[in-house]
């Protein structure tokens, strides 16, 4: 496996590579991220995954200088996996001047998590572009547990005319139900026990969809209440059209409910597909 930090020796090694796979991640590698990883080596010869903290995608007040980062580790279970290739910027080679040029997001962007992370999908998206372009793949993983992430790079590529396939991985979980994630290791014991019925409540909510129940406004409102009173500061809750994200109405097929939900100082986001 090679470990590239700048984009010459990157580029010169992927110059006569035309079936390449791309999975993008921040690091502290899970479960979740090697199921992309696996989902990529079935589509392609060559692998690449790229290791980089983006600062651009985290507020002032975020956990940018606390995030985890375990590289050897992370180079390890890459190797493991059989990666080809090992991306791993610091931020001089992505970001050697102060990143001017950004995309203008539709209103999308400003919803879910873009209305309580203002700017996060400008630096997704600003990172995304730029790793697109250096690593130029024919395809690129992207997890199910950031649902709106997923659509709005899929978007993104279809209205850039961008010749990547994006595909969607499930999202992987742990035995509880928890949905696997580098923040989780910030939960103390007792938030590590409770965490898991943020997921409970979407399973509750699909199973009464399911049953026929239609009432998305009671749903919502009985789950946020549920894990309000069990301790949870909740950002948003709530049951959307699959296909566009916007708010769900009744006779939508495609539903998901995404959620996005603080446990002490974590904040952990989840959805389930209806
Ligand atoms: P991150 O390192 O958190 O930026 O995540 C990198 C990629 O891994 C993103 O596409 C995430 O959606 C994906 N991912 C993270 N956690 C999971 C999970 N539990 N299951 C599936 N994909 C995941």
């Amino acid at each position: 496996m090679k470990i590239s930090n700048d984009i010459f020796s990157l580029r010169d090694d992927l110059k006569n590579k035309n079936n390449v796979a791309f999975v993008p991640t921040m690091g502290n590698l899970h479960e979740g991220h090697l199921a992309l990883i696996k989902q990529a080596k079935q589509h392609a010869e060559y692998v690449v995954v790229s290791i980089f903290v983006n600062r651009l995608q985290f507020l002032p007040n975020e956990d940018f200088d606390q995030y985890p980062r375990t590289f050897d580790g992370d180079c390890d279970a890459l190797n493991k996996l059989g990666v080809n290739h090992v991306f791993a910027p610091n931020e001089e080679i992505l970001y050697p001047d102060q990143q001017e040029f950004l995309l203008t997001l539709p209103s999308i962007a400003d919803t879910l998590e873009g209305k309580f992370r203002p700017g996060f999908f400008c630096g997704v998206t600003t990172i995304v572009l730029k790793l697109f372009n250096i690593i130029q793949p024919q395809i690129a993983i992207f997890g199910k547990k950031d649902f709106q992430q997923l659509h709005i790079v899929k978007e993104m590529v279809r209205q850039l005319n961008i010749p990547i396939k994006i595909e969607g991985c499930e999202i992987i979980r742990a035995s509880d139900g928890l949905a696997l994630s580098s923040r989780n290791g910030y939960l103390t014991e007792n938030q590590r026990n409770e965490a898991c019925n943020l997921y409970h409540s979407l399973q509750k909510i699909k199973q009464e969809i399911n049953a026929g129940n239609k009432s998305f406004d009671t749903l919502q409102e009985a789950a946020i209440n549920n894990l309000s009173q069990r301790g949870w500061k909740i950002d948003y809750l709530t049951i959307q059209n699959r296909n566009t994200l916007r708010t769900a109405n009744i006779k939508d097929k495609n539903l998901i409910v995404l959620a996005a939900a603080w446990l002490g100082k974590t904040r952990l986001i989840d959805n389930i597909e209806i």
